[in-house]
């Protein structure tokens, strides 16, 4: 039995980890004491009193169309170096996880990642005898050709931040392998399935909008990191690139999931980690799981 069902559409999420994390000023401009105003309804999934710490998940999204199984984001990887010390050589039994769901790895037909930050690419590929190879021997990889792109030129720039090791051991071998398929806005891997540009969080940004029966549900990426910023649509978090075109990209999905009853379903929330919006005024509020 799935998690969840969008039209008929069956879903399950492959938790990484979650929990409290300790990333100061992780939402910019938040107005003073906006979490302990809100923590009667954000607690305890999506904010920790005690600490004062911010709840955030990584996890991964398996939908199951009547052609195809689609992994949506890959998390951050087992193994792989990575300078913030909380993600740094995790080790996770993700792929246990998989298949406590029914999958291994090769069942994989489409990998579609939202994003190529390092927690949206990670399981792209794993360490074997000391080289990364793709996790899904099977699949095909679908990133947005706007975003390739943009990885591509800050990996080789000279001041790379780091994105030069994250293309090496996470991107790159899936290049190698024939198995990347760069997608352009409204590509439609069957008619489920569509990403669409949202750009703002990063440059190329795809949302991918999975529809059936009439009913649809956004696949959202880093659109929106957590659920106060329905009531903060403004807010963006530090890793936005483009802070301006983020707000209004999430404005536009959190208009669209309240005036179509649409399900939305990001990449970092709490649990139940998808949830409804309704309109409040200039703002929205997040209503957590189907109701
Ligand atoms: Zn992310």
């Amino acid at each position: 039995m799935s998690e969840f069902t969008v039209g008929g559409l069956q879903i399950d999420r492959i938790a990484e980890f979650g929990g409290p994390f300790p990333l100061q000023d992780f939402l910019i401009g938040l107005p003073k004491g906006a979490f302990d105003q809100e923590a009667d309804w954000l607690g305890p999934d999506y904010f920790d009193k005690a600490s004062g710490l911010v709840i955030l998940s990584s996890h991964s999204w398996v939908i199951r169309t009547r052609h195809h199984k689609v992994l949506i984001d890959t998390c951050v990887g087992n193994h792989k170096p990575r300078p913030i010390p909380a993600f740094n050589q995790i080790e996770t039994p993700y792929i246990a996880r998989l298949a406590a769901v029914g999958l291994s790895p090769d069942d994989i037909d489409f990998v579609m990642c939202t994003h190529l930050h390092f927690d949206h690419v990670g399981w792209n590929t794993r360490l074997e005898n000391g080289r990364w190879v793709p996790t899904f021997s099977n699949a095909r990889y679908v990133f947005g050709s706007r975003e390739f792109e943009n990885i591509q030129a800050l990996a080789f720039s000279p001041d790379p931040h780091g994105e030069g090791i994250i293309y090496n051991d996470s991107i790159l071998p899936v290049v190698e392998s024939g198995q990347m398929v760069l997608a352009e806005d409204g590509y439609a891997l069957d008619d489920n399935l569509v990403m669409e540009a949202s750009p703002g969080h990063t440059p190329g940004h795809m949302v991918i909008r999975a529809k059936g029966q009439g009913k649809t549900g956004l696949f959202a990426g880093d659109v929106i990191h957590h659920p106060l910023q329905a009531k903060y649509p403004d807010v963006n978090t530090m890793f936005c690139a483009d802070p301006e075109l983020a707000s209004a990209t999430r404005r536009r999905y959190l208009g669209e999931c309240a005036d179509h009853g649409h399900l939305l379903i990001p990449a970092h929330l709490g649990a139940p980690h998808y949830g409804r919006i309704s309109r409040d005024g200039d703002a929205f509020r997040f209503h957590p799981g189907h109701e």
